[in-house]
């Protein structure tokens, strides 16, 4: 089933209905990379990305590092470290508003 990302479909599947390709979760808005920081939560990861932001007063960069916890779909064999690309999705539960779409590799 196409979810209309351009993103490698998980092999396994699963029976989730939250999960984008096997459930009827609609993903939208932009998509982002990170780091898997946390699997200590059932079907949750939290995922860990870093990023510059400029100051213009000094003309330098600041790393900033945001966490957002995603849906993390049975099909998905997620283990800490793993680098993951996440979507949008109507709010799962209290703080989780993402889905994750495609693992891009383990940890180098
Ligand atoms: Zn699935």
């Amino acid at each position: 089933m196409a979810i209309g990302l351009n993103v490698e479909e998980p092999e396994e599947a699963c029976s989730d209905e939250n999960c984008p390709f096997h459930g009827s979760l609609a993903v939208r808005g932009q998509t982002l990379e990170g780091t898997v920081a946390s699997t200590d939560m059932d079907k949750t990861v939290v995922v860990e990305r870093e990023y510059d932001v400029r100051v213009p007063k000094y003309d330098r960069y600041m790393k900033r590092r945001s966490r957002i916890p995603a849906h993390a779909p049975p099909c998905m064999d997620l283990a800490e470290g793993d680098t993951v690309r996440i979507a949008e999705t109507r709010p799962l539960s209290k703080t989780k508003a993402h889905v994750v779409v495609e693992t891009l590799g383990g940890e180098e």
